[in-house]
């Protein structure tokens, strides 16, 4: 499958291949698992994919009969001896060359597991067991998964609560059915004796860890000098963050939990600002985060720092004596005063709100946009809880937001602040209404990517005065 050009492929000046075998098999939502080793370089868990095959039943296996899709095993069967590659032991000695193959996108991961995920022992499905009952006894497993994502968009809390608690459900017995193999941009899962997208798991796991060199993440300091990392636009994507589907027309809903240490923020593209809870026997924390529109995997945003939440005038304003004589970390930018941390015998409002909610006990705190289209718009995409279709959110001129920066530089942070409202607004007035529900502005160091190197940057000396 990996041919020699795709070997020597430079992501600054070519295109980069797609590989994901969008034709035959789709993505529909991710269930990320991460933590963050800041101390290692590396970020380390798995995720959970829901699929769905694409096209019929009858067209995929005749498709399947021509050509074995994109995702040829015969190429695969044979992988260059100096390829870099991680692969369960059976893979080349497999002869499943008949077998369909998933092709997902990545780069730079290092896979150790991937496993079906047992989704029959999920228990408690609110509103939808009489349907479930029905289609269980059809086929299991599969069909469940299917009974979520094709729930219509006004259920997107049940959804993703059964997204959740599918996510952590355990694997199926027999994991010798299945096989993968990673080459420089790849990972292909296949399960012995199935032939067709449509028999092919549902629900699959992926235990993997990122690389400190990975081309995804910018591992850094930043301008106090202490670790971070952060997604900054890089040309491969997130490929070497998550394994994923990159072709424009995968689209995808996720959410995630993110473990950091408990002295770092946690930012990240999602619909509400998490609120972190600590988990007592790492010390780390856990924030949650979720989207339900679906959307290209490369818009997905990370960000995790020893960064500080820039207070505005009004709640600055009371504890401004004390921050200016306390000691740096003190005052009133604190993450643990600002986002209010919860202990683990709390709960984040996210993550467990679904847990508690059924469909007919939504969370008043919890904003759903999926009434009906009250403002003449009409969109033509897919189901999903849409902004545009609620006028309150339309005419919003000014959504949430908020600043984030390192410590040395809170004070000059300010002035993006105060300007962002104006800003807002004057995007409202010419675009119209915001597509997203909030916007987290952070101020990050130097670098190419983030357009910094178009100055140099000052002395070390006179970066000390400025710090104070
Ligand atoms: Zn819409």
């Amino acid at each position: 499958m990996e041919t020699d050009a795709d070997a020597e492929l430079d992501p600054d000046t070519d295109d980069l291949p797609l590989r994901a075998n969008i034709e035959h098999i789709l993505v529909r939502h991710y269930v990320l698992d991460l933590t963050v080793h800041l101390d290692r370089r590396v970020i380390s868990g798995n995720v959970v994919l829901f699929l769905e095959p694409n096209g019929t039943e009858a067209g995929a296996l005749v498709e399947a009969d021509d050509q074995r899709g994109i995702a040829s095993a015969k190429d695969v069967e044979k992988p260059r001896a100096s390829s870099k590659k991680a692969s369960s032991h059976s893979w080349e000695s497999s002869g499943g060359g008949e077998d369909f193959t998933l092709v997902l996108d990545c780069c730079d991961l290092s896979v150790s597991k991937v496993e079906e995920v047992d989704i029959t022992s999920v228990s408690g499905w609110p509103g939808c067991s009489a349907r479930t009952d029905e289609v269980t006894l059809h086929r299991p497993g599969s069909t469940l998964a299917q009974t979520i994502m094709s729930l219509p968009s006004e259920r997107w809390k049940l959804q993703h609560q059964l997204y959740s608690q599918c996510s952590s459900a355990p694997s199926v017995q027999d994991q010798e059915q299945l096989r993968f193999f990673t080459d420089r941009w790849s990972l292909q899962v296949r399960k012995r004796g199935v032939r067709s997208p449509h028999n092919f798991p549902q629900v699959l796991r992926i235990f993997y860890e990122t690389t400190p060199t990975g081309g995804s993440l910018r591992w850094t300091q930043d301008q106090d000098l202490r670790s971070c990392v952060y997604t900054a636009g890089s040309p491969i994507n997130n490929r070497a963050l998550f394994p994923c589907m990159e072709p424009p027309v995968a689209m995808s809903t996720w959410q995630a939990v993110l473990r950091a240490p408990a002295e770092c923020v946690v930012l990240m593209s999602g619909e509400e600002q998490a609120v972190p809870r600590q988990e007592s026997s790492s010390g780390f924390l856990i924030w949650f985060y979720y989207v339900t529109m679906p959307m290209p995997a490369s818009t997905l945003a990370l960000a995790v720092g020893h960064w500080h939440l820039v207070p505005t005038a009004s709640n600055c304003a009371s504890s401004s004596n004390k921050a200016e004589n306390s000691a740096p970390g003190e005052g009133c930018s604190d993450v643990a005063d600002s986002l209010q941390i919860h202990s683990e015998s709390q709960t984040t409002r996210s993550e467990f709100a679904f847990c508690r909610s059924s469909p007919e006990d939504e969370d008043p705190v919890l904003t759903d946009y999926s009434g009906p289209l009250d403002d003449g718009i009409s969109c033509s995409h897919g189901d999903y809880p849409c902004r545009f279709s609620e006028q309150r959110a339309m005419s919003q001129q000014e959504i949430p937001h908020r600043v984030f920066a390192p410590l040395c530089l809170l004070q000059r942070a300010q002035l993006v602040l105060n300007l962002l409202p104006r800003c807002l607004a004057a995007a409202h007035s010419v675009l119209g209404g915001h597509p997203f529900s909030r916007l987290d502005v952070l101020i990050v160091t130097a670098g190419f990517s983030s357009l910094g190197m178009a100055r140099t940057p000052p002395p070390p000396s006179m970066r000390v005065a400025l710090s104070d």
